[in-house]
């Protein structure tokens, strides 16, 4: 799954961050969380045989399901298989024998007329029907979107398939299947494995999909798409590659999917097991909650990948469609046993979406995007909770598909890639795939087909990367002893330990350049606090810890202006340049910094770093500072553009600043740098720009990113002219993306206060249960950015309706964001001090002050300079 895809690319629906360190999960889910384990099995399916009919009006499923399976030990009488408020009407044996059976609409119990023993084979058929409310979801239009498509599309993870088919919903069973789909003859199916055939029936205007896949696998990698599609098709040394698009669309494909073929021999040819099923298809939909699903053979996509040559600019698709397919190793040929494993799926896709950026685009794009996982990981550790990766203690299972398995999960694997070097790693590997491919799977099964493969004891490295938790936090200071000709390294671990954080153990390679060269060491970290005596030739020029990134750490590491400038111009790797640029950022505007920054900005050959320089010179905030960024106004990429455009925001006070942002707005080229300048122009808080802001309605964009940051711009405006607006734009019937910012810039903009005057005055109340009645909204986005809405508007009034939304609300991941609402809500109420809202302050306050003191240091540079 992938669900972090779909945020980036949802660009407004803001995950909540507010502080509550040293929590566990468990403790986070406080009160609901418990100790899961995978359940014990009495019977071993063996395949499974699904035939339905489907009505995309009436929202109706009628099918018969046929298992055949084999009992584990002798004297099985009953067989249960998970089936929530579906009808079933009739169950059987191959030979027509009627069987009793209780259904509870959670359980099915189906009695066997004698008891079975572990050589017996038997089949049985389950007839039933029912409308599902989850796994299977039925799009069609309406009088508000009258230009919805009628799709209908399954997502069976975690746990949902068993709303449209009674089955053996968890992830400890594997069984062949064959899906046969009949529909309205407009319509595509498309599901797993190999196209059997496809029959139609004139008489009844209905075609019938039959699909069969011949490789094992879990209950929630079965799906179903069905929907008016175009079909592309590559062929991939023999197997069928399909590329489904709504009709019409079919020019926007190649951005997306262009490089898949790329992907496929680059998975097989690295794992050394070649893509192992009939054919890959890959289908967008309409709706879909995630931004990617890893559907056996059958990947499902958000159609918000879709994009044009414009939006090709900023957004990439790569990222996504590589982790969908890494799936279909990581996940779908080995699936993890049980979801405190979820890692061995997820992490393991983050970290190949990850590497076939190294393959396709090289060191630089591969160190930023584990530079995103790594700051995802912190954000949560810090922000929310801190959990071990392997963990059993959760409310639902989609409680672990967070930033600890999917961003910690791939730093995991880099780092033993890192310890292990490229050989032994990728000689493990293979040997984990061939040895447990169609198998489910845990961790200790991972470290022991490691250590097979290369002879090397891993447990000290699983101990502390897997089974505890946490970070090393490094202080590093350096000094030079001339008479001995010695560098001495201090380094020492701050974080607090405790049952679940050590003191970590690992080897460390530190770079010295001096000026006749690069010598890089490896030393031994093994206690909290170190020192290391390295002989040298003379006192180095430059000092890097960790040069190559190799561990997930934070670093405090003491350095002068001097060499950090050294660094910032002289270091090959763009990731150390960036990290020049944002410690130099709190070092104010010495005129070397301003002039070394403003060269990085208009001349560093990779975008990053010149992103990094912008935004510290939106951070050094001098006149000086904000000529040069205006500049970076015409840099040719537009991901730097939006670093400008967001770095010009700081510059508030200036009165050029809105003029500058809002001609932007208007001239640029990238859908995704103009809606960065409306939210820019929101930020200088300047009454004038309202009408500006507005203007962004005007314009069509990829995913409507140009109108949806017309309400973030608003909410950062803080205006509560615009509150009418808002609420109409929040209404149901509003484009998606539109509507969901839109909602959000509500409970921004009456947070706080308890009434908000626009043409007419909105009391808190109102707003409040404005957003409460959009709770019942049929729309899984919309809810969750309500519940997000509600989180902000921090209203304690608002915790009946969120509770009852808890009890009523199916969908695992909006349960848990009303928790966290919830809690949110409840810790303002109780007179806590509201922490983020201090921290704002706080930083705020800081850079005012570091904004005098570099006026300070200036004004003092002139009266020097002219004496
Ligand atoms: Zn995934």
């Amino acid at each position: 799954m992938q669900p972090r895809k779909i945020l980036l690319l949802l660009f407004f629906i803001q995950i909540f961050c507010w502080t509550a360190p040293n929590l566990t999960l468990a403790q986070y889910a406080e009160g609901v969380a418990k100790v899961h384990y995978a359940p014990s099995r009495t019977y071993d399916i063996l395949h499974m045989k699904l035939e339905i009919s489907l009505d995309e009006i009436r929202k109706t499923v009628y099918g018969k399901v046929a298992y055949t399976l084999t009992p584990l030990n002798n004297n099985l009488k009953e067989i249960v298989l998970d089936c929530v408020d579906l009808t079933v009407t009739k169950t059987y044996l191959a030979d027509g024998t009627n069987l009793a059976f209780e259904n509870s609409n959670v359980k099915l119990k189906i009695k066997l007329p004698q008891a079975k023993n572990s050589d017996d084979r038997i089949t049985l058929t389950i007839e039933y029907s029912g409308s599902p409310k989850m796994g299977l979801y039925f799009i069609q239009p309406d009088k508000s979107y009258p230009h919805k498509p009628y799709q209908i599309w399954s997502q069976g993870e975690d746990e949902d398939n068993r709303y449209w088919y009674p089955g053996y919903d968890f992830p400890n069973d594997r069984f062949t299947s064959e899906i046969i789909a009949t529909v309205k003859n407009n319509f595509t199916v498309i599901s797993n494995g190999k196209l059997v055939s496809v029959t139609e029936d004139k008489e009844t205007g209905s075609k019938t999909f039959h699909w069969k896949e011949d490789v094992p696998h879990v209950n929630y990698l079965n799906s179903i798409i069905v929907g008016e599609y175009q079909e592309i098709k590559e062929d991939f040394d023999g197997v069928p590659v399909l590329y489904y698009v709504p009709k019409g669309q079919e020019g926007l494909a190649k951005h997306a999917f262009s490089k898949t073929m790329d992907m496929l021999k680059f998975f097989s040819d690295k794992i050394g097991v070649k893509y192992p099923y009939e054919k890959y298809a890959q289908t967008t939909i309409t709706d879909f909650m995630w931004g990617g699903m890893e559907n056996i053979s059958a990947t499902t996509l958000t159609e918000r990948t879709l994009h044009d040559r414009i939006a090709h600019w900023d957004v990439k698709s790569e990222g996504l469609v590589a982790h969908e397919l890494a799936h279909q190793w990581w996940g779908d040929l080995l699936t993890c046993k049980d979801w405190s494993q979820a890692w061995l799926n997820e992490g393991f896709a983050t970290y190949f979406e990850a590497l076939f950026i190294q393959h396709d685009l090289g060191e630089e794009e591969f160190q930023l995007d584990m530079q995103g996982s790594k700051e995802s990981y912190l954000d949560e550790d810090k922000n929310d909770y801190r959990r071990p990766i392997v963990y059993n203690l959760y409310a639902e299972p989609f409680d672990l598909f967070d930033s600890h398995t999917y961003a910690k999960g791939s730093w995991v694997l880099h780092m033993l890639r890192s310890f292990l070097g490229d050989e032994l790693f990728w000689k493990g590997i293979k040997h984990y795939c061939n040895k447990h491919r169609e198998q489910c799977v845990d961790s200790h099964d991972f470290q022991k087909a490691m250590e097979e493969a290369t002879g090397q004891n891993l447990d000290w490295f699983f101990s502390q990367w897997i089974y505890k938790a946490g970070y090393p936090e490094f202080e590093v200071k350096w000094s030079w002893e001339d008479s001995s000709k010695t560098v001495v390294v201090s380094i020492s671990q701050n974080q607090k330990t405790d049952s679940l954080t050590p003191i970590f153990q690992m080897p460390v390679e530190i770079a010295f350049t001096t000026n006749p060269g690069r010598t890089v060491k490896i030393i031994n970290i093994q206690n909290k606090e170190q020192e290391f005596y390295l002989p040298l030739d003379s006192r180095p020029l430059m000092v890097e810890f960790d040069p190559e990134n190799k561990i997930l750490k934070t670093v405090d590491f003491e350095r002068s202006t001097e060499e950090l400038l050294y660094q910032l111009q002289n270091s090959p790797r763009s990731w150390e340049r960036s990290e020049a640029c944002q410690v130099l950022a709190k070092r104010g505007g010495e005129k070397n910094i301003l002039q070394t920054l403003e060269k990085v900005l208009s001349e560093d050959k990779f975008y990053a770093v010149r992103q990094a320089a912008a935004k510290a010179l939106g951070e050094i905030k001098l006149k000086e500072a904000k000529a040069i960024l205006k500049k970076g106004l015409s840099d040719p990429d537009s991901r730097v553009r939006r670093s400008v455009i967001s770095a010009l925001a700081k510059f508030k006070d200036e009165p050029d600043v809105a003029e500058i942002l809002y001609k932007q707005f208007k001239s640029d080229s990238s859908y995704y740098a103009r809606a960065e300048a409306l939210i820019s122009l929101g930020k200088t808080k300047d009454k004038k720009v309202y009408s500006w802001i507005l203007e962004g309605l005007k314009y069509d964009s990829h995913n409507d990113v140009i109108r949806a940051s017309v309400f973030e711009a608003l909410a950062q405006l803080d205006d509560s002219k615009g509150i009418g607006l808002v609420k109409e734009y929040s209404a149901y019937g509003k484009p998606l993306a539109v509507r969901n910012s839109a909602i959000w810039a509500l409970g921004k903009l009456a947070k706080g206060k308890e009434s908000v005057m626009a043409s007419k005055t909105y009391s808190k109340q109102e707003i409040r249960e404005f957003l409460e009645n959009l709770l019942w909204d049929p729309l899984f986005n919309t809810r969750r950015a309500v519940v997000g809405a509600l989180g902000d508007l921090g209203d304690p009034e608002a915790i009946a309706e969120l509770e009852k939304f808890v009890e009523r609300e199916l969908q695992y991941r909006l349960k848990s964001d009303a928790r966290r609402a919830i809690r949110k809500i409840r810790e303002g109420k109780k007179g806590e001090v509201d922490l983020r809202g201090l921290k704002d302050k706080v930083a705020e306050l800081e850079e005012e002050n570091k904004g005098m003191k570099t006026r300070l240091e200036v004004l003092e540079r002139e009266v020097s300079e002219k004496k």
